[in-house]
């Protein structure tokens, strides 16, 4: 008689998001915010470039990751990817008249695909070893395909600084570091706008993945992660940094001030950005014209009331990240993790 036992694979510990902590306040001897160094210098492990900057990253939504909104980032040493969609002409044209600051903190975002190959040789033909910092990006890069694209990237274009992703756990984050990634951008569903884990019942809570992944990243020299998605307040992008991330990508965070482009709807006397996911119907339909029997939506559409202009915004979060180190007695945003002690909590407020 054989008995038959069925293992199940079941992890116990319970992984976290950010509305399941906070940030334990600490004595400090720092005497004012104005202190507090927001601007880090980032070394990667391929790409010879540095750079400098609070790490904060604009998503390459279509609303979000524009010209515009680069410049503005940049201006507060912050970073953009600008999204897919945008004609090449318009793209050399940014690159050609930006400064400095705004080329090396601008992302150029591609796919996997040949035409995202072929995009990036005829942008080489242009700028050669200018070339600028690519964001490679698609929704599952635990995928052999996207890895080896990674690495023929890697190899076509040794001076640029690469980010890949999407994923969320430690082995993968050493294979894309390995395979060519400066930069490994770390969520499986927890966008604002992504149904992700409604439609496959996949992912992984961001806190714990952030902080997972930022170990399995810093084990290796120069290794860096980019938290992307997730983040609602301020206090999140806190909550990331001190989890480990070396950046952070926003998208509705940014969603509804002055910069974002696309429909902006008026009810009411209000105004408000349809702002989506990039794999909704709305942007298969609009981008591609039709949506692939084969895919399910695995976005949503929000529309978003006007939150004021972007500048306001980025110095508000300059101001809350500096207001967080003085609570935790961090001199500058890189020491935010070796000062912070998360508190799990039943409610943030
Ligand atoms: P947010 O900051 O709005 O919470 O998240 C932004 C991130 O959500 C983006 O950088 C991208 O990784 C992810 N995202 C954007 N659109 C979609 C989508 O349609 N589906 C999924 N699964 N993720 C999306």
């Amino acid at each position: 008689l054989h008995a038959h036992f069925i293992q199940m694979k079941i992890e116990e510990q319970i992984y976290l998001d950010y509305d399941d902590v906070l940030l334990k306040p600490k004595r400090s001897e720092l005497g004012s915010r104005q202190e507090v160094n927001l601007i880090r210098e980032y070394h990667f492990k391929h790409s010879p470039r540095v750079l400098k900057g609070t790490g904060i990253i604009a998503a390459n939504m279509s609303t979000i990751g524009n010209f515009n909104m680069a410049k503005m980032m940049a201006k507060y040493g912050m970073f953009a990817a600008l999204h897919k969609f945008h004609e090449l002409k318009d793209i050399i044209n940014f690159y050609d008249n930006c400064n400095e600051t705004e080329y090396s903190h601008t992302f150029y975002t591609v796919g996997i695909n040949l035409e995202d190959y072929e995009k990036l040789e005829w942008l080489f033909t242009h700028f050669g070893d200018n070339m600028p910092n690519i964001l490679i990006d698609c929704a599952n890069a635990y995928s052999k395909k996207a890895v080896e694209f990674l690495k023929g990237i890697r190899k076509f274009y040794p001076f640029s600084i690469i980010m890949a992703g999407n994923i969320a756990s430690s082995e993968m984050t050493q294979e894309l570091l390995l395979s060519g990634a400066d930069l490994v951008k770390i969520g499986i569903g927890p966008g604002r706008n992504c149904d992700t884990r409604i439609i496959t019942g996949c992912g992984v809570p961001q806190l714990s993945a952030i902080i997972e992944c930022a170990d399995s990243a810093h084990g290796i020299p120069r290794g860096k992660i980019c938290g992307d998605g997730g983040v609602k307040t301020i206090g999140d992008l806190c909550k990331s940094f001190a989890a480990g991330a070396d950046f952070i990508m926003c998208g509705s965070l940014l969603a509804g001030t002055d910069l974002c482009e696309g429909e902006w709807v008026e009810r009411d006397g209000k105004k408000y950005l349809v702002h989506y996911g990039m794999a909704s119907k709305h942007a298969q339909l609009k981008y591609y014209g039709e949506m692939k029997e084969y895919r399910a939506s695995e976005g949503e559409v929000t529309e978003i009331e006007y939150k004021g202009t972007t500048e306001d915004l980025l110095k508000e979060i300059c101001g809350g990240l500096r207001s967080c180190c003085t609570y935790i007695g961090a001199n500058s945003i890189k020491e935010i993790p070796k000062c912070a002690t998360f508190i799990k909590v039943n409610r943030i407020k």
